[in-house]
C-alpha cells in the first residue's frame, strides 16, 4: 500500500503521464476533428451540387409544363438517370403537394405532407443529412416562369446541418409563384464508407502514437528523475561520510538543490566543529583554574607544619583568585547560553541611554583609576531607545572594560553617545594595544583571545565580546570594530531606537 502510494505520488509517474497525455490528447483531438470536418465539407459540397442540378431541372419542369403533363419522356429519362447516378430517388410534387412523378414509381398520386416538402412549397428550399438512412435530402421549390429568375436567386439551402431537419434560411414571400416541389434524395453511403476507412487509419495512427509516446515518456521521465535520485543517494552518503558534497551537474533546478544542500551541509559541519571546539574550550577553561588550585593545595599540604603562615595566606589568596576566575567563566558561560537560546526573553523598555551610560561608566571608574586610564563620556544629545537595559548594560560594559583592560598606563577610553531619527550610535574608543589585523575577524568568537596568557592574567574569559555581539544581534543592531596595533581600538555600535519584534522584520 505504502509503495503504491509512493508510486502514485512520484514525479516519475507524473512526468510519464503528462508526456503521454501531451501526445495522445492532441492526436485524438486532431483525428476526430479531421473526420468531422471531412464529413461536413463533403456533405456541404454534395448539397450545393445537388441543389444546382435541382435548379436546372426546375427550370425545365417550369418551362415544359411538366407538372401538367408528366409524361414528358426526356425529363423522366433525365430524372431516372440522375436518380441512378445518385443511387437515390427523385420526386416531383405540384403546388397541392400531390406527387406527379417518382423515380421509385410508388408514390404517384399521393399527397406528400412531409415537413420539408411543405416548407419548400412555401418557397423555402431546404436540405438535410439523414444520418440513419445515410441520405442527403434536398427539397427545392419549382418557381413559376415569371418569377423563375428571381426565385433562382432567392431559393437557398441551409448549409452544414447534419442529421436534423434544417431551418430554412430564406423564405420566399411569393407563395403563389411556387408551382410545386422537386425532392432529390442522394445516397451518402460513400461518405460513411470513407469515414469508416479514415477511422480505421486514425486508430492505427493513435496506436502508433501510443507506442511512441509510451517509449518517449518512459525515457524522459527516467532521465528527468535520475538526477533527483542521484541527489537523494548523495545526501544519504553525506550522512555517513561527512566530507561528501553533491556534484553541481544536471539541469538548473537539480544544480540549485545540490548547491543549497552543499551550503547547508557545510554550515552543519561548521556548527559541528564549532560545538566540538566550544566543548573542548569550556572543559579547558574550567580545568585550568582547578589544576592551579590543586597544585597550590598540594604544595601547601606537602610542606605540612613547616609552611609559614605568610605562605599559607599567599597560597590561599591565589586559590581564591583561581576560584574567582572559575566563577567568572561559569557566569559568562551561563550568560552566553541564556542569550544563545532561541526565544530569549527580551525585557524591552524605553531607556534614557545617557543615564544608562553614565551609571555604566560610574561602575567602571574604579577599574579605570586603578589602571590609570582616563574614562570620558561624551553625550551629543539626549537619547531614548527601546532596549533591554540589563542585557545592553552587560554588552557595553564588556566593551568599555576591554578598553580599560587592554590599555597602557596613562591611556584613555572615550565613550560617545549620539543618535539620529532612527538609530542610536555608541562609540567606544581606546588608546590601548590594538588588535592585530589577522585576529580582528575572530574576536567575537567564543574563547578567542589575541594573547591568551595576557588575557588570562587580567582576568579575561574570552567570552565577553561573544556576549556583546549576541546582545546587539538580539536588538537587531550592528557592531563594527577597527583597530591599529599599539594605537588603539574603536568599537562602533548602532541600535535601532525602536525595538522591532522578529515577526515585524519578516
Ligand atoms: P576577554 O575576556 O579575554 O577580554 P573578549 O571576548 O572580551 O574576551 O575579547 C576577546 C579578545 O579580543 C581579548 O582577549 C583581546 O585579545 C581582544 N580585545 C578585545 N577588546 C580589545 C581592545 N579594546 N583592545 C585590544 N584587544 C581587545
Amino acid at each position: 500500500m505504502q509503495t503504491l502510494l509512493r508510486t502514485l505520488k512520484s514525479l516519475h509517474l507524473r512526468i510519464f503521464l503528462v508526456i503521454i497525455m501531451s501526445f495522445l490528447v492532441p492526436t485524438i483531438a486532431i483525428t476526430a476533428g479531421f473526420l468531422k470536418l471531412y464529413e461536413s465539407r463533403q456533405i456541404q459540397s454534395d448539397i450545393s451540387s445537388v441543389n444546382s442540378i435541382a435548379m436546372s431541372l426546375n427550370t425545365q419542369i417550369a418551362t415544359t409544363g411538366y407538372l401538367q403533363d408528366p409524361s414528358l419522356d426526356f425529363l423522366n429519362a433525365e430524372f431516372t438517370a440522375l436518380a441512378n447516378a445518385y443511387s437515390g430517388r427523385i420526386m416531383v410534387m405540384d403546388s397541392s403537394l400531390v406527387v406527379v412523378s417518382d423515380t421509385y414509381g410508388v408514390d404517384q398520386g399521393k399527397t406528400m405532407l412531409w415537413r420539408n416538402v411543405v416548407q419548400a412549397a412555401n418557397g423555402s428550399g431546404n436540405s438535410y443529412y439523414d444520418r440513419s438512412g445515410n441520405n442527403l435530402i434536398v427539397a427545392v421549390p419549382i418557381p413559376a416562369l415569371a418569377s423563375l429568375a428571381d426565385t433562382q436567386k432567392k431559393t437557398t439551402i441551409s448549409k452544414g446541418s447534419l442529421g436534423n431537419d434544417t431551418e430554412p434560411v430564406d423564405v420566399s414571400d411569393e407563395e403563389s409563384s411556387v408551382l410545386g416541389v422537386l425532392l432529390v434524395v442522394k445516397s451518402a453511403s460513400y461518405i460513411s464508407q470513407n469515414i469508416a476507412f479514415m477511422t480505421d487509419v486514425s486508430w492505427e495512427v493513435i496506436l502508433i502514437s501510443i507506442i511512441v509516446s509510451l517509449a518517449f515518456a518512459l525515457l524522459c521521465s527516467s532521465h528527468m528523475t535520475m538526477r533527483l535520485k542521484k541527489i537523494a543517494a548523495g545526501i544519504r552518503q553525506a550522512q555517513e561520510e561527512a566530507q561528501t558534497s553533491l556534484p553541481l551537474v544536471g539541469y538548473t533546478e537539480a544544480v540549485d538543490i545540490s548547491e543549497a544542500f552543499n551550503a547547508y551541509h557545510t554550515k552543519m559541519q561548521d556548527m559541528d566543529e564549532s560545538r566540538n571546539e566550544f566543548v573542548s574550550n569550556v572543559s579547558h577553561e574550567l580545568k585550568t583554574p582547578l589544576a592551579s588550585i590543586k597544585v597550590l593545595a598540594d604544595s601547601i599540604n606537602s610542606m605540612g607544619d613547616a609552611a609559614p603562615i605568610e605562605m599559607y595566606r599567599e597560597f590561599m589568596g591565589d586559590i581564591t583568585s583561581e576560584i574567582d576566575r572559575e566563577n567568572n567563566v561559569i557566569n559568562d558561560l551561563l550568560s552566553l547560553v541564556k542569550l544563545d537560546r532561541s526565544g530569549v526573553n527580551m525585557n524591552i523598555s524605553s531607556v534614557v541611554m545617557n543615564d544608562m551610560m553614565e551609571s555604566l561608566l560610574k561602575r567602571l571608574r574604579p577599574l579605570a583609576e586603578n589602571s590609570q586610564v582616563e574614562l570620558v563620556l561624551e553625550s551629543f544629545r539626549p537619547v531614548i531607545a527601546e532596549v533591554d537595559e540589563t542585557k545592553l548594560t552587560l554588552a557595553l560594559m564588556n566593551l568599555v572594560e576591554n578598553g580599560i583592560k587592554y590599555n597602557h598606563d596613562g591611556g584613555y577610553v572615550h565613550v560617545s553617545l549620539n543618535s539620529d531619527h532612527q538609530y542610536c550610535y555608541i562609540r567606544v574608543e581606546d588608546s590601548g594595544m590594538g588588535i592585530p589585523a589577522d585576529s580582528i575577524d575572530r574576536i567575537f568568537e567564543r574563547f578567542f583571545r589575541v594573547d591568551k596568557s595576557h588575557s588570562r592574567e587580567i582576568g579575561g574569559t574570552g567570552l565577553g565580546l561573544a556576549i556583546t555581539s549576541n546582545v546587539i544581534k538580539l536588538h537587531h543592531g550592528e557592531i563594527r570594530v577597527s583597530s591599529e596595533v599599539d594605537h588603539g581600538t574603536t568599537f562602533d555600535v548602532r541600535l535601532p531606537l525602536r525595538y522591532i519584534e522578529k515577526e515585524d522584520l519578516a
